[in-house]
């Protein structure tokens, strides 16, 4: 089967490059593995950033009508400090807001199959050969085994998991690496308005609000802090994590000690944190295939929507059947993804190595309490204010 373009990956990533690739007329093929909906290691706030994105994207309205409630104030649980200050406006975007993965990740697949994108679902995409004109994707579901062939090929895979394609990051097993979990509650106390980044020994995290009055709690421990919880207290790695929020944290405690399990903690990781090439061994990359910031910022949704949107910015109008048009693009595209996300790539991991310092954690909260205008600044730092160029309200292409 021969496309214009196969994308591997339906998260926000490969969903938003898809529908974009498909409106400008190109025959797009996108390849998810699983079944949606979704269940996603994620806190799914969305910033305020992404509004304009999603309206041209066609699924702002929806957006709206199901995600929480507007995230008006950023805050920081950590140990007995609790502090909130508002958060840095988006130029007139509104607030931004959080949305169960299992609905968003549905509505930009159904977005991009309505614009014409082929969903092939469940496949798993295999292998990757890629030739001077085109590569070839082979994928697999339980039945069948199919060959699609294209000219650009995205990988939107994700970075958490090890695989055989050439965009696969080698696996790891480090004491250091920090391992995803994530919960929804009901009934919890959280002010709805309300995004705390929580501070705790080995790790960070965040709570906030999402769609059906869920509180999604979110967060990344050490393998080795983990490893030390468990062997002192016993119990599940999920039952170790939430004890030792709820223990260490007096904000979660208020938030969550009555509220109730909405379904089994999921896990996820090691993460992977850092920059790579946005185009390699013949293959485009995007969301976190191309780079992820530690997720203390909560903009991983953004950078995935945002590459996906870069990447088909920087295909269109080209020859994609001339292999030098395509790597003019790659380089347009990679020097784009930069200009966008590395300032705040850099300011996660510095934000990250304090929290996970001990001395670090220990000392944050003292001084945000001092100095709450210090959430703001990290909020604009972390791209809580940088709206994609050319896409702001009042300004749409
Ligand atoms: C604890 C934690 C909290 C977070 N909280 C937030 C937050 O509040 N806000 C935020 O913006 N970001 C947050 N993030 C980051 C965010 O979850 C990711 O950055 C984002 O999901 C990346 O999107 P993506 O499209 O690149 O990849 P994914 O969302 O990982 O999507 C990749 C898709 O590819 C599919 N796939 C994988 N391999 C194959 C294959 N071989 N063939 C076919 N399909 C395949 C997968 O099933 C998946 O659907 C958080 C991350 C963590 C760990």
């Amino acid at each position: 089967m021969t496309y214009d373009a196969v994308v591997i990956g339906a998260g926000p990533a490969g969903s938003c490059a898809a529908l974009a690739l498909a409106r400008q007329g190109r025959r797009v093929a996108i390849v998810e593995k699983v079944d949606f909906p979704p269940r996603k290691v994620c806190g799914e706030f969305i910033s305020a950033t992404n509004i304009a994105l999603l309206d041209k994207l066609g699924v702002g309205n929806t957006w709206r009508e199901k995600a929480g409630p507007e995230i008006r104030r950023v805050g920081l649980f950590a140990g007995e400090h609790c502090v909130a200050a508002a958060m840095p406006p988006a130029s007139g975007s509104g607030y931004g807001r959080a949305l169960g993965r299992d609905t968003l990740d549905d509505l930009l697949l159904t977005s991009a199959h309505d614009a014409g994108a082929t969903v092939f679902q469940p496949f798993r995409a295999t292998d990757i050969v890629a030739g001077e004109n085109a590569s070839i994707v082979r994928i697999a579901s339980r039945h069948r085994e199919l060959k699609l062939r294209a000219p650009v090929v995205v990988a939107a895979h994700g970075s958490w998991e090890p695989g055989s394609l050439p965009s696969h990051l080698p696996k790891r097993n480090h004491p250091y690496d920090l391992l995803g979990f994530k919960a929804h509650f009901r009934h919890s106390a959280l002010p709805h308005d309300l995004m705390p980044l929580l501070v705790f020994p080995g790790g960070y995290g965040g709570m906030v609000m999402a769609d059906q009055s869920r509180l999604s709690l979110s967060c990344c421990i050490r393998r080795d802090r983990l490893a030390e919880i468990r062997q002192a207290q016993g119990g599940s790695a999920a039952e170790a994590v939430h004890r030792h929020i709820v223990t260490s944290c007096k904000g979660v405690r208020e938030a969550i000690g009555h509220a109730s399990l909405d379904r089994q903690w999921l896990a996820a990781g090691p993460i992977r944190p850092g920059i790579r090439p946005r185009f390699a061994d013949g293959v485009f990359r995007a969301g976190n295939c191309a780079g992820e910031s530690h997720p203390i910022i909560a903009e991983g949704i953004s950078m995935a929507l945002q590459s996906g949107w870069l990447l088909a910015a920087a295909l269109a109008g080209v020859d994609i059947h001339d292999r030098s048009a395509r790597e003019a693009a790659a380089k347009l595209y990679s020097a784009a993804w930069l200009r966008q996300f590395s300032t705040r790539i850099h300011a996660a991991a510095a934000f990250a190595a304090t929290a996970l310092n001990p001395a670090g954690a220990q000392a944050v909260g003292p001084l945000v309490a001092l100095l709450p205008a210090i959430l703001p600044l990290g909020a604009a730092l972390s791209g809580k204010t940088r709206t994609l160029p050319g896409l702001r309200h009042g300004n749409q292409r």
